[in-house]
């Protein structure tokens, strides 16, 4: 029988998709809604308003209106702590009917999203925890005078304004945190797009913010397509900052949009990171294991800093291929709500023809040793890869340069530890990167010679006090830690002399 997520629909309970403006949920000024179709199934799963050009600005001068009057950045700090805090407990209390929507939205399997941290509600929970400890400790300087004499010369770290933050579709929980949770944390208010392809998850995490008693127009919700929604958006001349998570297509059309008025700009983008596996690897058959991995299982290889690209020294090469083989061929699909279904299908359509074409492309570069297919049978309507691997890949082929965002894994031979630097390096992207070696001084070595900006040493892992972000075209800024409040917050210079003095 073909797949179905109906019953799940009907258990968790979606509600019709609304905007949240100036404190008020309500259908959108149009009329319009976008239908969201489930990627494993193709079924209709729910629809959601399609905002309109007045909508965003009623939802920014909502914003501008909250940012002006203080209601949120003047609060008491023990307020806006509290109130943080009380949003991580609640979003930790609701991480099942969360998961459940994830998996109606995005077909993440419920085995992934209560299994790895990085993704999950205890992540996106732990990072509004950790930036709760900064609404009370965002002081700046005071400085000796410089040139003598009797003054005061003094920074101060003060809210950027008014955010925009839009958002992608393929990890909603901590892609959210990390920019609603900093910018709450520093002052800001906010005006916030999910992805049209991961909705429903992302307003029920604001209801319960809601819920949190977060205070009308700080924070306002705008859903839809990225153009005209998103466009309208990056466009609006009173929006202070651009706060983006997407792709580097995406990412380059926002920095022309901001040059008008000069908006800050941040920007999550792609990648094509690499693995570098050596002969004297703890583990090659974990090394193996952990790189497919995270190219086949929970996402799919829809995850922005998964290690694409493996590049594996030649003594362990055969046997690197033969345990990611392995790995590739326990992966299962199906229903996000079965146990026993560890990944997912590709989001839509689109993405699922742009797959099949790095597919095909790859068949002439490289020597495919897995997968490359789409499962039949009762998955025929879902939009489903099984998991590939091209060996003896040119590190300048299509299929090791692009990101494919997709189930493909692309295995490049090595000699030397200064080729596999290079090779790491020689991509437009700066992501992240993985170093399998047992050698510490290898492993540092090469850390350091990488251009990119996170680096697993045998492991990797996204930690809420650890800036993430990208070299290169992978992005600009970084999230995470000190750097998240950095990035939502100006700095201002305060010069005050303290005699009548003229200076
Ligand atoms: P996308 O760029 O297609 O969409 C991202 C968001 O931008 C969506 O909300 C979309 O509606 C909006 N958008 C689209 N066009 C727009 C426009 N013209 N103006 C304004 N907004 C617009 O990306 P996606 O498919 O949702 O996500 C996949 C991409 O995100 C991949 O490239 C992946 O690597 C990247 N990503 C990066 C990180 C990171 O932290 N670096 C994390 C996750 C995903």
């Amino acid at each position: 029988m073909t797949l179905t997520v109906q019953p799940h629909r009907e258990s968790v309970g979606l509600k019709t998709g609304q905007l949240y403006l100036d404190g008020q949920w309500g259908p959108g000024s149009g009329g319009e809604t976008w239908t969201h179709r489930h990627p494993a199934t193709g079924e209709a799963i729910g629809e959601f308003a399609i905002a309109t050009a007045g909508d965003v600005d009623a939802a920014v001068a909502a914003a501008r209106k909250a940012f002006e009057s203080g209601t949120w950045s003047n609060a008491r700090a023990g307020v806006r702590i509290k109130l943080l805090h009380r949003y991580a407990e609640l979003l930790r209390e609701h991480a099942e009917e969360l998961r459940a929507l994830q998996a109606l939205d995005n077909s993440v399997p419920l085995s992934f999203s209560s299994n790895i941290y990085a993704t999950g509600v205890e992540a996106a929970a732990d990072v509004f925890d950790h930036h709760a400890g900064w609404v009370d400790k965002l002081g700046g300087q005071t400085l000796p005078p410089y040139q003598g004499g009797d003054h005061l010369a003094m920074t101060f770290r003060e809210p950027i304004g008014v955010v925009a933050a839009i958002l992608p579709w393929n990890a909603p929980f901590l892609l959210y945190a990390q920019k609603i949770a900093p910018a709450l944390a520093a002052g800001c208010t906010v005006v916030l797009k999910p992805s049209e392809y991961c909705t429903f998850t992302v307003l029920r995490m604001v209801e319960l913010l809601v819920e949190a008693g977060l205070p009308a127009g700080t924070l306002n919700v705008v859903t839809g397509p990225g153009d005209p929604v998103g466009e309208t958006l990056i466009n609006h001349r009173d929006i202070d900052k651009v706060s983006f998570t997407g792709s580097r297509a995406v990412g380059k059309r926002i920095v022309e949009a901001s040059a008008g008025t000069l908006k800050r700009v941040s920007l999550e983008l792609g990648g094509k990171s690499p693995a570098l596996v050596f002969a004297d690897a703890p583990n090659v058959g974990l090394a193996a294991a952990t790189t497919i991995g995270a190219v086949t299982m929970g996402l799919s290889g829809q995850a922005c800093v998964a290690n694409t690209r493996a590049l594996v020294q030649r003594e362990v090469y055969d046997e690197f291929i033969a345990a990611a083989q392995g790995m590739a061929a326990a992966v299962t699909y199906g229903d996000p709500f079965d146990p026993g279904v560890m990944s997912c299908p590709l989001i839509n359509e689109k993405q699922l023809e742009r797959v099949l074409g790095f597919i095909e492309t790859g068949k002439k570069e490289a020597r495919l040793v897995s997968g490359g297919e789409r499962p039949g049978g009762d998955l025929e309507n879902g939009n489903f890869v099984t998991p590939t691997i091209f060996a003896d890949v040119e590190n300048s082929s299509t299929i090791a340069q692009e990101e494919i965002f997709g189930p493909v894994l692309a295995v490049v031979p090595f000699d030397t530890e200064e080729e596999a630097v290079r090779l790491a390096n020689d991509t437009e992207y700066g992501l992240g990167a993985s170093v399998f070696s047992a050698d510490a001084q290898r492993a540092f070595r090469v850390s350091r010679k990488l251009r990119a900006g996170t680096i697993g040493v045998n492991g990797f892992q996204i930690e809420p006090h650890l800036p993430f972000g990208g070299f290169k075209q992978s992005g600009l800024g970084r999230e995470g830690g000190d750097s998240s409040i950095e990035a939502y917050t100006e700095l201002k210079s305060v010069y005050m002399p303290l005699t009548d003095e003229m200076m």
